[in-house]
């Protein structure tokens, strides 16, 4: 399920805007990395897709139809989100954390429960040993872990990530992106993933879209913007 934005611009109350004439596209089962400083826009960019913010003008696509044209609880219920801040909730055991979108689906316990422990084993967090946990209860890696794997949970075709593994040590950080290169391998999702670090947008992406500004300076494959002048 492939991603377009099409001369989109977003000017938010006051100031410059914060995107400015964006036109990329970004095929299936594609991992496209959108880099830049701080402040050139790229949370807005991905907010934008899941209707989080409205762009001012432009248009942009999911699977090929206007996002104005989808019920937005229902394009954010079907599009993956992980941030940074990975939205857990405390006072929420890590299997309560990842049903909360299968829950509002009304997907029944044993489908449930079977998908959680299906999504632990797979960044090798046992069930057993997890599931019951809450997320102070977890190191930071692995809280970031079940913040991705909440955005996994119904297995949506497109999933955005906003820096999500900004806040770990090097360490942990190069774990998981190795995990997410084999998932993603695995998975063939397309994931818009933000970040304005530039050895991780080498080694995830597909292709790299860089921001500054608000505009588009170059997007290619990481080999193609190595040898760009
Ligand atoms: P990035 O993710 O690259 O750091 P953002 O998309 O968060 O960039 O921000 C782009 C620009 O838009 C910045 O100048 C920021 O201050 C501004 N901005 C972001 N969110 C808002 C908002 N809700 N209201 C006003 N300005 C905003
Ligand atoms: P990661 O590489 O996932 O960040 P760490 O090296 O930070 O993992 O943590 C190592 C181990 O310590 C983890 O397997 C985790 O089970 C355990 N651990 C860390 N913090 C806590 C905690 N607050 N409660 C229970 N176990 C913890």
């Amino acid at each position: 399920m492939g991603v377009k934005f099409e001369n989109v611009t977003k000017m938010y109350q006051n100031g410059r805007p914060a995107v400015q004439a964006l036109s990329l596209e970004v095929q299936s089962g594609e991992l496209l990395v959108l880099i830049g400083p701080s402040g050139c826009g790229k949370t807005t960019t991905l907010r934008m897709i899941n209707r989080l913010e409205e762009p001012t003008s432009g248009s942009i696509y999911v699977d090929g139809h206007d996002v104005r044209s989808y019920n937005p609880i229902q394009l954010r219920r079907g599009i993956g989100y992980a941030i940074q801040q990975t939205g857990l909730l405390p006072h929420m055991t890590v299997e309560q954390n990842i049903e909360l979108v299968p829950r509002l689906l009304k997907w029944d316990k044993k489908r449930r429960q079977e998908r959680t422990r299906e999504l632990l084993e797979m960044v090798g967090m046992e069930y057993r040993v997890f599931a019951h946990r809450y997320p102070r209860q977890l190191s930071g890696g692995q809280q970031q872990r079940v913040g991705v794997l909440r955005a996994l949970a119904t297995d949506p075709p497109v999933i955005l990530m906003d820096e999500p593994f900004g806040a770990l040590d090097p360490i942990s950080r190069e774990v998981l992106q190795n995990e997410l290169k084999r998932l993603q391998a695995k998975l063939h999702k397309t994931i818009i993933f933000v970040t304005h670090d530039i050895d991780e947008a080498m080694r995830l992406g597909d292709r790299v879209a860089i921001l500054r500004d608000g505009q588009l300076l170059q997007v290619g494959t990481p080999t193609e913007l190595l040898r760009a002048p």
